[in-house]
């Protein structure tokens, strides 16, 4: 396989993926550097119900399996490994994978998404998988008639709370601060149904329980306030935001400083020339698959143009 291309798009969930559709109809011959989770956060949801064209909802995982096909059927090639450093500070831009190979290119297209944040519990990660979750749409289902918490105040955790009632008994919801994040009609939503209980000024501490979770130890958040006790729950949903992947590109591309998300100019350019990026590891506000492949179609696009420029045609 020629080691150099003239695009590498990293990352393969709808972003990275769109962007070899579209750089790969281009003939550009992407190189798509997919992660060994290939398929990004869609991987662990179940039915998607708002990516247009399946009204009868599709998996997750069948939806990036599609856009795998779509992909390579034009041209892309894929490798199923992950990025371990890249060095763009001298061109060709070059791109290092585990195992030591060198790939450089022209451009490359970042798509490397976001993960999910834990609490970072000891106990948490213990129990990651014997009730604690950080979805929802993947896991309610094992919780059917049981009471189940969920950890955070924002959009996310009251879209996982209301999806969690079509199976538990009973949800509450944990939020450390004195108000929710959660826009108006999210937050008016969970509170006006009869299985969600809010609890506020609420700091989890422990997840309880040997092989599965048996309840959660919550404290009170407010400053001096030393009240602890456990709440008995069966399942924990941890919804408090994503940490964008961007730990590789430290020092080669400009991040926002508070997140770490990478900031783009003019839709998808990064701060080095020949360097675009798409997807959730710069975007924070909208974090929807649609979105995502929106974005890794301008990036392709942005892309092409570039390499029109270069060659002077
Ligand atoms: P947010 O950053 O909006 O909210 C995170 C929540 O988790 C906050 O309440 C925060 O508390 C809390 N939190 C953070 N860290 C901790 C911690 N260590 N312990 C306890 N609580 C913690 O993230 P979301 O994922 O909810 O949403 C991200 C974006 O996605 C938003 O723009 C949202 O609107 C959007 N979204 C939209 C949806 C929709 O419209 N259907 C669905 C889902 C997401 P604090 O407020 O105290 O910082």
């Amino acid at each position: 396989m020629d080691t150099h291309r003239k695009v590498i798009i990293i990352g393969s969930g709808p972003a990275g993926l769109t962007a070899a559709i579209y750089t790969a109809r281009a003939q550009l011959d992407p190189l798509v550097i997919a992660g060994i989770q290939a398929g990004g956060q869609l991987m662990l949801t179940s039915e998607v119900g708002n990516y247009p064209g399946f009204p009868k909802d599709i998996l997750g995982p069948d939806l990036m399996q599609l856009m795998r096909e779509q992909a390579v059927r034009f041209g892309t090639m894929i490798l199923d490994t992950d990025v371990t450093a890249v060095d763009f500070t001298k061109r060709p831009l070059k791109v290092i994978v585990n195992g030591g190979d060198v790939y450089t290119a022209e451009t490359v297209i970042v798509a490397t998404g976001a993960t999910a944040k834990w609490l970072e519990l000891p106990s948490e990660q213990r129990l990651r998988g014997k009730g604690v979750s950080s979805c929802a749409t993947c896991d309610a289902f094992f919780f059917k008639g049981k009471d189940v918490a969920v950890v955070g105040g924002g959009d996310t955790a009251m879209e996982d709370a209301i999806f969690l009632t079509k199976f538990a008994n009973h949800v509450t919801v944990l939020v450390r601060g004195r108000e929710l994040r959660a826009s108006k009609i999210m937050a008016d939503r969970a509170r006006a149904n009869q299985k969600i209980a809010l609890r506020f000024s609420a700091t989890v501490t422990e997840v309880l329980g040997e092989s599965s979770v048996n309840g959660v130890r919550i404290k009170d958040s407010i400053p001096g306030a030393d009240r602890e006790e456990t709440l008995p729950v069966q399942g924990l949903f941890v919804a408090i935001g994503h940490t964008p992947n961007t730990e590789i590109f430290r020092g080669q591309l400009e991040l926002e400083p508070k997140a770490g998300y990478l900031v783009v100019k003019d839709q998808t350019r990064t701060s080095v020339d020949g360097v675009f990026a798409c997807g959730d590891v710069q975007d924070f506000r909208y974090r929807q698959a649609v979105t995502a492949a929106g974005s890794g179609c301008m990036a392709a696009l942005d892309a092409e143009a570039y390499l029109h420029r270069l060659s002077g045609t």
